[in-house]
C-alpha cells in the first residue's frame, strides 16, 4: 500500500514550511540533501547452509545539532528513498524536542517473519559489521524500528563491542535494560504519544474518559498507545496488524489481545471482537485514531472519510500531503509525527547520557522527564499553529524543527 515515495514526501512537507520560513536558499539547499549514505551488500548464511546476499542502508541527514539518531527497519519494503526519508524525519523529530542529535535512519530488505532467530542474529550481526565505521556513540546511535527490538540492540552493541575491543553500549539505545538500556524506553515512544494526545484533548475540550481511540499496527507502538490510553480512560475500540484488524464498540482488553496475538500471530479473530480490514479501521466513527504502522497510510482516497477528531500519528509519514490538506480543510487536529513519536528518541537521548555517565535513573525519573520534554513541545508547536492561524500542526512543528537546525547550520559557518 506505499503509494507515495516517502522521500517525495518529506521534501514536499520540508518545502511548505522552508516557503513559510523564507529560508535562506543555501541553507533550503543544504537540508534537502542528505549528508552520507551508504549501501551495504552483505553474505548471511542461512540455516539450511545455503548463503543468501542481502541489501541494507545507513543514511546521516544531518549532524548540525550533535550525532546523527536513527532506528534501523527489518522489512521486504525497505528501500533507500524510505531510508532517506526516515532520517531525515529524524533530523526534525530531534530538533522539535530540543534533544542534541542529528537525523539518521538504517533499513535492511528482508522479511524477518521468514526467518529464525539464528539467520535474524547473523544478519543483524553482519550489517552491524558493514556499517561498523559509520556508527559510534560520538557519531551514529541506532535504535529499535519496524521489526527490530530490544534484542537485536543487544546483538548490534555485542558485535560492534567485539569488533573494537571492549564495551560501548552506548553506541546503540533501546538495548535491555541488564547492559545498559534505559527504564520506560521500550513504552516511550507510546507514551509520548499519548502525552501528546492528552495535551490535544485539553486544547480542544475532549474529555479522554469519552474518548473512542482506534489504533493501525499493534507492534511496540500500537501496543503501548492502546495501554496506556487504556488507563487513562479512553475505550479502545479497534487495533489492526499487518493480517487485518478487530472491532468492540464497548473496548478491548488491550494485554488480553496481545495475548492471542502471541498465540495465534495476529490481533484477527480474537473472540470479544468482530474482525475488520485495516481500511475499515482507518474510517470508524471514532475521537482518536492513532495510526502506529507504516506510511502512506492515509492519502486522497480516505482522508475524506475519517471520522476522527484527532489523528495522532505514531508512525512515521502515515499521512500523505494530500490528505493533509483534506484534513486541514476539514478541521481534523494533527499530531504530526515528528512530534507525536518523539518521545522515543527523547528517551533514546536519556539512555545515551545515563551510559555516559554510567549512573541510572528510576523509571519514574525517566517518565517525569519525558513528561515535561512531551507537554513543552507540544506547547512550543502550538504556539507557532495558534500564531500563524493557516498551517496545520505539521507544518507548525517543521517550522520549529527547521529554525533549530538552520540556526545551528548558521552559527557553525562554512569549512573549510
Ligand atoms: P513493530 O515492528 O513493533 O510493529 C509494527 C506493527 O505494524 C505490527 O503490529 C505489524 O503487524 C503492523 N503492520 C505492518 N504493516 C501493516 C499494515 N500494512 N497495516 C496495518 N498494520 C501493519 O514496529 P514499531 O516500532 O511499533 O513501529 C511502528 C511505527 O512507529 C513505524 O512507523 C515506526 O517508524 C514508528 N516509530 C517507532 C518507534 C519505536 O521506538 N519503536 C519510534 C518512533 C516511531
Amino acid at each position: 500500500m506505499k503509494s507515495r515515495n516517502p522521500w517525495e514526501v518529506a521534501l514536499m512537507q520540508f518545502d511548505q514550511a522552508a516557503d513559510r520560513l523564507e529560508l535562506d536558499s543555501y541553507i533550503r539547499e543544504r537540508l534537502k540533501r542528505p549528508k552520507r549514505i551508504l549501501t551495504v551488500n552483505f553474505p548471511v548464511r542461512m540455516d539450511d547452509g545455503t548463503i543468501r546476499m542481502f541489501e541494507g542502508y545507513r543514511v546521516h541527514h544531518n549532524v548540525d545539532r550533535g550525532p546523527a539518531k536513527g532506528g534501523i527497519r527489518y522489512h521486504p519494503d525497505v528501500t533507500l528513498d524510505e531510508v532517506k526519508a526516515l532520517a531525515m524525519w529524524m533530523t526534525w523529530k530531534c530538533a522539535v524536542v530540543n534533544v542534541p542529535f542529528g537525523g539518521a535512519k538504517g533499513g535492511v530488505i528482508c522479511d524477518p517473519h521468514k526467518m529464525s532467530i539464528g539467520e535474524i542474529e547473523r544478519l543483524t550481526r553482519r550489517y552491524t559489521t558493514e556499517i561498523s565505521f559509520f556508527i559510534g556513540p560520538e557519531k551514529d546511535i541506532p535504535a529499535p524500528d519496524v521489526n527490530t527490538n530490544a534484542q537485536t540492540m543487544a546483538w548490534i552493541m555485542d558485535t560492534y563491542s567485539m569488533n573494537v575491543g571492549y564495551s560501548v553500549p552506548h553506541v546503540v539505545t533501546g538495548k535491555p535494560v541488564e547492559i545498559g538500556g534505559s527504564e520506560g524506553r521500550i513504552e516511550a515512544t507510546a507514551r509520548g504519544c499519548v502525552f501528546t494526545i492528552l495535551k490535544a484533548c485539553e486544547f480542544l475540550g475532549l474529555p479522554i474518559n469519552k474518548a473512542k481511540v482506534a489504533i493501525q499496527g499493534y507492534g511496540n507502538a500500537g501496543y503501548n498507545v492502546a495501554r496506556l490510553i487504556k488507563k487513562e480512560g479512553a475505550k479502545v475500540i479497534a487495533v489492526s496488524d499487518s493480517k487485518g484488524g478487530i472491532y468492540n464498540e464497548e473496548g478491548l482488553n488491550p494485554e488480553d489481545v496481545m495475548r492471542h496475538k502471541k498465540e495465534t500471530g495476529s490481533v484477527i479473530d480474537f473472540p470479544e471482537a468482530k474482525n475488520i480490514t485495516n481500511k475499515e479501521l482507518l474510517e470508524l466513527d471514532c475521537e482518536i485514531l492513532v495510526p502506529a504502522a507504516l506510511e502512506n497510510q492515509i492519502d486522497e482516497n480516505n482522508a475524506h472519510k475519517i471520522k476522527a477528531r484527532i489523528i495522532a500519528e505514531a508512525a512515521n509519514g502515515p499521512t500523505t500531503p494530500e490528505a493533509d490538506k483534506i484534513l486541514f480543510s476539514r478541521g481534523i487536529f494533527i499530531i504530526p509525527d515528528i512530534l507525536a513519536n518523539a518521545g522515543g528518541v527523547t528517551v533514546s537521548y536519556f539512555e545515551w547520557v545515563q551510559d555516559l555517565q554510567a549512573f541510572f535513573w528510576k523509571e519514574q525519573d525517566v517518565n517525569l522527564k519525558l513528561k515535561e520534554v512531551m507537554e513543552s513541545s507540544f506547547d512550543n508547536v502550538l504556539e507557532i499553529f495558534k500564531k500563524e492561524k493557516d498551517i496545520d500542526m505539521r507544518t507548525a512543528a517543521y517550522m520549529l524543527a527547521i529554525k533549530r537546525v538552520a540556526k545551528a547550520v548558521q552559527l557553525r559557518g562554512l569549512y573549510p
